[in-house]
């Protein structure tokens, strides 16, 4: 059994997590993608069946909003981290898991595609002309394509206000309750 202390410390780098959301949490698994991180909806979870698209190493982080799957997991000594999501709220939910991983602002966004979550290939503008708008044609010069389900993505796509959003889960928080305890939301098997 390979314990994951590694994980809990050290300095502020990315790290290449890969991400095994329970189903009620797409939106912060949408989130994640486009923080750039691998992120696997897993709606077998919900129905309590420990089924994973991928292998799972110690770089895998579950995350749920079930107490019980944390205690199964436990048992079952699986390798990585899972997290106990306690907002309701996903942009409460964002900050939660960037907070407990201490997650790095990513300086680009471009990275995963926002429908499935594979990575994005940059393309010749020429090569897609045909497939988006022609005032999107006219105005954006950087194209990406997912490599996967073809979905085109432009810097517009990605827009201002993700670009913002993102800014506001690096902003200190003003709720007046105080430091959180994320040692209470985030469980290590030891
Ligand atoms: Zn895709």
């Amino acid at each position: 059994m390979r314990h994951n202390k590694s994980m809990t410390g050290g300095p502020n780098l990315k790290k290449d997590y890969i991400f095994f959301c329970d189903a009620p949490l797409q939106r912060l698994s949408r989130w994640l993608r486009i923080l750039g991180y691998e992120c696997h909806d897993c709606p077998d979870l919900s129905s309590g069946r420990i089924i994973f698209p991928r292998e799972l190493d110690e770089l895998s982080v579950i995350l749920t909003r079930q107490r019980s799957l944390i205690n199964l997991a436990t048992q079952l000594k699986l390798p990585g981290v899972i997290i106990m999501i306690v907002h309701n709220d996903w942009q409460s939910q964002v900050r939660q898991v960037i907070e407990a991983l201490k997650l790095p602002k990513p300086l680009l966004r471009l990275e995963r595609c926002l429908n499935c979550g594979e990575r994005l290939r940059k393309v010749d503008k020429t090569s897609i002309q045909d497939q988006v708008p022609s005032y999107i044609y006219e105005t954006q010069h950087n194209f990406c394509q997912c490599s996967s389900c073809h979905r085109i993505f432009w810097s517009g796509t990605h827009s201002r206000h993700l670009l913002s959003q993102i800014d506001q889960f690096y902003l200190p928080q003003h709720t007046g309750k105080g430091p959180m305890d994320h040692r209470g939301h985030r469980e290590h098997r030891e």
